[in-house]
């Protein structure tokens, strides 16, 4: 049922994950990742999305601490993501990359770890990591992010088990449509990172008069969107009002023809990089 901030979908391992979170991407460490985090569970927030690169995981944790004493909630009732960076990958380093984002974190496991991008070459050792943090019980689940379907394909010819998640950039403007699919077919849960497009939607005229006709913002008729595609949802703000605003997007329903008209804005076009041709 999607019925509010706590609603969760069942993963393939049967582990529940809220559909939406609160993102972290470019929050600074310290105090501004501490108070957002805080505000987001004290707002009704049970899902955060971090990685090493972000460089806040210290903050993270800390609003996690902070967020967990104001409301009396138990570690257990959060959802904490955090990724493995690009140089990490491989075996061992990723094995010692969990453990010192716990460290930063200081948290004793994560509800999901992911590989951030596909490292040619390494993502499979990265994987086989991720499946013995799994399988000794020190990671809740394990996925991918910024995997398209041939690194998908690729992966799964080895793997032993099939990733949880894939976290990947979607928006009206990049619809994924071929990779949700395949995702869909796996077992494998589909993600969106940047799915208010980074800022960059929020003046198209068809959202606009989408969330006018429904007394809503554009930035809730996404996030809806997202929602009624059955996709995993973790939009970024650091500001109480939009992280509340950002939230409240369980009380109407997108028609057939606004989820059509939606469709129309597809362009395949990206604001981040393309998983094929990343450089860092
Ligand atoms: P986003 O699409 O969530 O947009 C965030 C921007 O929109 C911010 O500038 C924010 O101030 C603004 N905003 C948020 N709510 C608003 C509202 N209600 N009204 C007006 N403006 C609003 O961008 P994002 O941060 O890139 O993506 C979300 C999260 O996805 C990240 O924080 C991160 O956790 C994750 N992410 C993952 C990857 C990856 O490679 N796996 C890459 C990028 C982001």
């Amino acid at each position: 049922m999607l019925n509010n901030l706590q609603s969760t979908v069942e993963l393939n391992n049967g582990v529940k994950m809220p559909w939406v979170g609160l993102g972290v991407f470019k929050v600074k460490d310290g105090s501004e990742a501490a108070n957002a985090v805080t505000t987001a569970i004290k707002n009704g927030y049970r899902s955060i999305d971090t990685a090493f690169v972000y460089k806040n995981e210290e903050g993270v944790g800390q609003g996690i601490k902070e967020g967990l004493k104001a409301t009396g909630l138990s570690r257990k009732d959060l959802f904490v993501t955090s990724k493995v960076w690009n140089s990490d990958q491989g075996y061992d380093t990723t094995l010692k990359a969990y453990d010192d984002s716990l460290k930063r974190l200081g948290l004793d496991y994560l509800d999901l770890y992911l590989i951030h991008w596909p490292v040619a070459g390494k993502y499979k050792d990265t994987w086989r990591a991720l499946e013995t943090l799994y399988k000794e019980k020190k990671v809740r689940t394990i996925g991918v992010s910024n995997f398209h379907v041939h690194h998908l394909e690729d992966l799964l010819k080895d793997a032993e088990i099939v990733p949880a998640i894939n976290q990947v950039e979607f928006h009206p403007r990049l619809a994924q449509i071929d990779l949700r699919h395949f995702c869909k077919k796996q077992g494998i849960q589909f993600e969106a990172w940047s799915p208010l497009m980074q800022g960059g939607l929020f003046d198209n005229a068809i959202l606009k008069e989408i969330a006018e006709k429904h007394g809503k913002s554009v930035a809730q008729v996404i996030i809806r969107w997202d929602l009624q595609n059955g996709v995993i949802t973790i939009p970024k703000s650091i500001k109480e009002h939009r992280i509340i605003e950002n939230s409240n997007v369980f009380d109407f329903t997108l028609t057939k023809e606004d989820l059509e008209q939606i469709a129309s804005l597809n362009e395949d076009s990206r604001v981040g990089s393309n998983p094929d041709t990343f450089n860092f």
